[in-house]
């Protein structure tokens, strides 16, 4: 049983390795960015509190995340690659308080200048959620998934004001959980 989580800053590459990861060791990869993205496209109440919070950079409320990740998790017996859980300390006391086990915890350093290079670059195809960037990673034609021919847009959160946003968000609250997990070895 292999349950995996990451510490890094937004567009460190976690949701890059966790795919390599998952096919590895053949367990689910899950993102909880790209369930709250799911759940704003299904524009239901709740999809609107998380859109706003989500544009402005903030975290989502836990008690959202927690009802979204708890049916998730109760489905991957062999193990997961968690992508974007938990990013404060109450998350990783929840995941604690649902009996899941962390086996490894992988700690990825970018530093801030590099994630603002990368996020203000970032393009995202608008239907197969496939990723590129203007400078390291052009698509074949501008504008246009290599995939599925899909338009690429910038994601709001990418956006440079709400880059650095992001980047306070994660130095004040998501860095401390590297002590959190060096004190549980
Ligand atoms: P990501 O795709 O992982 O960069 O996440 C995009 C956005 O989703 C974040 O900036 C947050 O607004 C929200 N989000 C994702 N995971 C969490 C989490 N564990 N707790 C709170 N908000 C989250």
């Amino acid at each position: 049983m292999k349950n995996i989580i990451f510490i890094a800053p937004p567009a460190a590459g976690k949701g890059t390795q966790a795919k390599f990861i998952s096919k590895e060791y053949n367990i689910p990869h899950i993102a909880t960015g790209d369930l709250l993205r799911e759940e704003i496209e299904k524009n239901t109440e709740i999809g609107i509190q998380i859109k706003e919070d989500m544009d402005k950079g903030n975290l989502v409320s836990d008690s959202i995340l927690e009802s979204i990740l708890k049916n998730k998790l109760s489905t991957c017996k062999n193990g997961f690659i968690l992508d974007g859980f938990p990013r404060t300390i109450p998350q990783a006391i929840s995941l604690d308080e649902m009996g899941v086990k962390i086996d490894k915890v992988i700690d990825i350093e970018v530093s801030d200048d590099k994630i603002v290079k990368r996020m203000s670059g970032r393009r995202v195809c608008k239907d197969c959620g496939a990723s590129y960037h203007l400078e390291y990673k052009k698509p074949g034609k501008d504008g246009v998934c290599d995939l599925c021919g899909g338009e690429l847009v910038q994601r709001k959160d990418d956006h440079p004001d709400t880059v650095l946003d992001r980047l306070k968000v994660y130095h004040e609250q998501t860095e401390p959980l590297k002590d959190y997990y060096a004190k549980k070895n």
